[in-house]
């Protein structure tokens, strides 16, 4: 399968691209290098230390004998390499990561918040609209976010994107209708992942594009079986508090004693899913189609759901840490249920790897190899979701 990965260089698309690769899949990276710069400019690098995408990519050569392409390419920016690319490769399956992805980072300030909405929105519509003009036959696996539903207690569990609506017609007879799942974002970042849903339905529709959106629980854990066959594979590991998600800044907080930063009440419930399970989802959605019905596909890509607390707890027993809890930058729920259907993705064979199984304990090895890497200074979360939040923040 001639399969092209966007953002291919970042978290989940790196170890993705290796395991498509080492499936057979004929893999071209495309990426803008873009989170490397913004390393730079946060002034902190990851716990790992990750290699130039050139060294990764004769790394994976050297141990497979495995070819993977490289192009760079801003996609927000330039078009028509977007088109020729597409021409050119004429890939089969697209799986679009190239999205600017931490909410802590879009919500710093107007700088950051137009630079999201114009990244993440211009990417996705470029794509869109160039997969129409070359007539790409491709199927377009796009990673969402299970965060566009926001984190109200609703009862029932959230269902695969659609949900049956009956609604009373002007003769007052019920009528029903399947709409996507209301979207509610809870940072400027999930606005647009709920912008891409649009997107997607709109393309799907009027043009047939072929499209599973899937919506991604927080990603834990950083090696797969592909990253640990050479030290210059590894995989990224954010534990700052812009890109550091939550059980793996908790994991570098045990490493190096500092207390692990639980956010406000801590009895928020997210979902959560292991890299290992992230890699294996998109290859099964990748090769399994989709249902060509005018109209994209959506899978929720989560395996459990914790509360933030008990996440929290979990890592002090096991790896032994002090829980401090500190004022919530962000604006949510202070305590929320969640409880989500997955049967997709589990009918497609996803057998999960749950926190149960210990291989929390791979990441805590990693953090404590990479502990002289850590800069504590970048732990704490400095981006508020509005401004009387951070002036209570400092004066506390
Ligand atoms: P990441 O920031 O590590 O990787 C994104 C990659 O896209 C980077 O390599 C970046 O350089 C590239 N990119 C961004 N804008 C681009 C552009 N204009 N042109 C070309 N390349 C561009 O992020 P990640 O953690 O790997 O996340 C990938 C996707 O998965 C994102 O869309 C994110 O929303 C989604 N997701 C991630 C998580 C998580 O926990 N990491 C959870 C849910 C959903």
């Amino acid at each position: 399968m001639r399969t092209l990965i966007l953002g291919g260089d970042g978290f989940c698309g790196w170890p993705t691209a290796l395991h498509l690769s080492a499936h057979g899949h004929d893999v071209t990276i495309v990426d803008s290098l873009v989170r490397r710069r913004i390393d730079d400019e946060l002034g902190v690098q990851s716990l790992t230390p990750i290699r130039p995408l050139s060294e990764r990519l004769l790394a994976w050569r050297e141990a497979t004998e495995r070819e993977i392409d490289f192009v760079q390419c801003d996609l927000a920016r330039d078009y028509d390499r977007l088109v020729e690319l597409l021409a050119e490769k004429n890939p089969e399956t697209i799986v679009h990561f190239a999205e600017q992805r931490s909410a802590p980072y879009s919500m710093k300030s107007p700088r950051h918040k137009r630079y999201t909405v114009d990244n993440n929105a211009n990417v996705t519509h470029n794509l869109l609209a160039a997969m129409v003009q070359v007539g790409s036959q491709a199927q377009l696996v796009h990673l969402g976010s299970m965060g566009v539903y926001g984190y109200e207690t609703v009862p029932l569990d959230l269902p695969e994107g659609y949900l049956t609506v009956t609604y009373p017609d002007n003769d007052g007879r019920p009528q029903t209708r399947e709409i996507l799942y209301p979207t509610q974002p809870g940072s400027v970042y999930h606005l647009t992942k709920s912008m891409d849903q649009l997107m997607f339905q709109y393309y799907a529709h009027n043009d047939g594009i072929r499209i599973t959106d899937l919506h991604q629980g927080i990603v834990w854990g950083t090696q797969t079986d592909e990253t640990d066959r050479d030290v210059r594979l590894i995989n990224r590991f954010d534990y700052d508090g812009d890109y550091g998600t939550v059980l793996n800044r908790f994991l570098v907080e045990a490493a190096i004693g500092y207390p692990l930063t639980v956010h406000g009440s801590g009895r928020q419930t997210r979902a959560f899913i292991n890299i290992r399970d992230t890699v294996r989802c998109i290859r099964m959605a990748a090769e399994s189609g989709d249902e060509v019905s005018g109209r994209p596909r959506v899978m929720n890509q989560m395996t459990e759901t914790h509360r933030v607390i008990d996440l929290a707890h979990l890592v002090a027993n096991t790896i032994g840490a002090e829980v401090n809890m500190v004022p919530n930058p962000r604006q949510e729920a202070e305590e929320n249920r969640l409880s989500v259907r997955n049967d997709r993705l589990l009918n497609l064979g996803l057998e999960p790897t749950l926190l149960a199984t210990g291989l929390m304990r791979e990441s805590a090895e990693i953090a404590h190899e990479y502990v002289g890497r850590v800069d504590t200074n970048r732990i704490p979360c400095v981006s508020y979701w509005n401004r009387q939040r951070e002036t209570a923040a400092e004066g506390a």
